[in-house]
């Protein structure tokens, strides 16, 4: 469910995000409510249960949260969920307050994504964020304290001239924290974005690619010891406690996607599949769910071959790799198979790691995950 407001545009941000004031809520609700309709009774959503279900944005802890209650109400309407269906709210420090997170509960999110990003206010300040580091420690204790038992940290590393001992600084006091989640980001510059403009003005001092890579593999070491298993490039759980969401993306799952500039995707049921986008602008997509019933701007479909080396593309960033069977059985051979000439040459520089069960990265080849996967998707077009 994506929330495409902000209260501030950060500079680095290509997500679907918008600042508006007023926001709309009232209006956007009631697209949200006939959007889920309509996938509702498609015959490739009709009466599936759902494992998982994620606001996203944006920023959706910004939304009135009778807004959250009143679509997941419809949702619950709309489809059966598992019994212990994990439900997400991304919430950014600044919009959390102990009202809030008491309503939030009440309605039925489990799961806290927390947009921290820092615990640096220079580098809090250099984001745009506009919270600052007191404000993102009392967003966790206020959650902690309403009842969050399941609590995910988002922090970014990589920043023009922080060192490894800054990164290290947030890394340990987030930890501290002891959430159960943590995702850990390098920062990118992203085209199109207005940091992309400074950059392409006056180059940023931003890490080379050895120090991309030292920053990443201390990650990895200090979250290790810590008891947070690195179950994806950039995510790290305490047992039990991987996002399920987005680890379905990541095992090539289908996924419904509603609001403005959503994704989803779902099996057309020959090894295929159909991946759709919304309207981007919540003006526009509003105004044409309340015309049409539906907002998608775009929908492309991706033949067997090619949805395979997407699904090694996404498998390959979990650290458990890719399950061969389950891809055999679902593509009708083994990645191995499909991709033999693609993926031998990494395999022969020690970058994969595979037998008959799986098919991963090795831990050198973590760097060259992007290499990879470019590599394999290109075979397949
Ligand atoms: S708060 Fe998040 S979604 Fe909103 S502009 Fe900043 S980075 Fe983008």
């Amino acid at each position: 469910m994506h929330i495409p407001f902000c209260a501030h545009k950060c500079h680095y941000c290509d997500f679907n995000s918008h600042a508006r004031a007023p926001i709309p809520w009232r209006a956007y609700a009631d697209a949200l409510c006939r959007e889920l309709a309509h996938w509702a009774g498609h015959p490739a959503y009709r009466g599936r249960t759902l494992a998982s279900i994620f606001f996203g944005g944006g920023t959706p802890s910004l939304a009135e949260p009778w807004l959250i209650a009143r679509v997941l109400a419809a949702i619950r309407a709309a489809f059966p969920c598992s019994h212990d269906c994990e439900i997400t709210l991304e919430a950014n420090p600044d919009s959390v307050s102990a009202e809030r997170l008491a309503a939030w509960r009440t309605a039925g999110i489990n799961r806290l994504s927390i947009g921290t990003q820092s615990l640096n206010d220079r580098e809090l300040d250099w984001l745009e964020r506009i919270h600052d580091r007191q404000q993102a420690l009392d967003a966790f204790a206020h959650a902690r304290a309403a009842g969050f038992a399941n609590i995910n940290l988002d922090l970014m590393y990589g920043l023009p001239e922080q060192t490894l001992d800054d990164w290290l600084d947030t890394l340990n006091e987030a930890i501290a924290l002891e959430p159960e989640h943590l995702s850990c980001y390098q920062l990118t510059v992203e085209p199109g974005t207005r940091l992309a403009r400074m950059h392409n003005r006056q180059p940023l001092p931003l890490p080379n690619e050895e120090a991309s890579l030292t920053f990443l593999f201390a990650t990895r070491k200090r979250l290790a010891e810590q008891g947070y298993r690195a179950y994806e490039v950039s995510n790290f759980a305490r047992a039990g406690r991987h996002c399920r969401h987005n680890d379905a993306y990541w095992r090539y799952r289908d996924y419904l996607g509603i609001g403005a500039g959503a994704f989803g995707k779902f099996d057309r049921g020959d090894r295929g599949a159909i991946r759709y986008g919304n309207l981007r602008g919540p003006e526009r997509y509003m105004r044409q769910l309340h015309e049409t019933g539906h907002a998608i701007a775009q929908q492309e479909e991706i033949p067997p071959r090619l949805a395979a080396a997407e699904a090694v593309w996404l498998g390959l960033r979990r650290t458990d790799g890719i399950d061969c069977r389950a891809f055999a059985v679902r593509f009708g051979a083994t990645p191995w198979r499909m991709f033999a000439e693609t993926l031998a040459p990494f395999a022969a520089r020690g970058l994969l790691d595979h037998d008959a069960e799986r098919l991963r990265l090795s831990e050198t080849g973590l760097a060259l995950a992007d290499d990879i996967a470019a590599a394999v998707i290109q075979a397949a077009r």
